[in-house]
């Protein structure tokens, strides 16, 4: 199960693609202004989401 963590707060989120079922890929995306964005992407469907946040600041991927 892919989860996320946070590194301040030690909450934890499972990341799971609800149409597939299918736990999700930690990818990033580098944007048009050259800084990148940790992004959530799934396996089969190619769906993406940006990255769950929390404490101000992106989640900690561990598959
Ligand atoms: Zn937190
Ligand atoms: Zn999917």
């Amino acid at each position: 199960m892919a989860t996320y963590r946070c590194a301040v707060c030690n909450m934890g989120v499972n990341a799971t693609c609800a149409d597939c079922n299918e736990p999700l890929v930690n990818d990033t995306l580098t944007k048009p202004d050259g800084t990148s964005v940790q992004i959530s992407r799934c396996p089969k469907c190619e769906g993406k989401i940006k990255s769950p946040m929390c404490c101000g600041q992106d989640m900690a991927y561990s598959a």
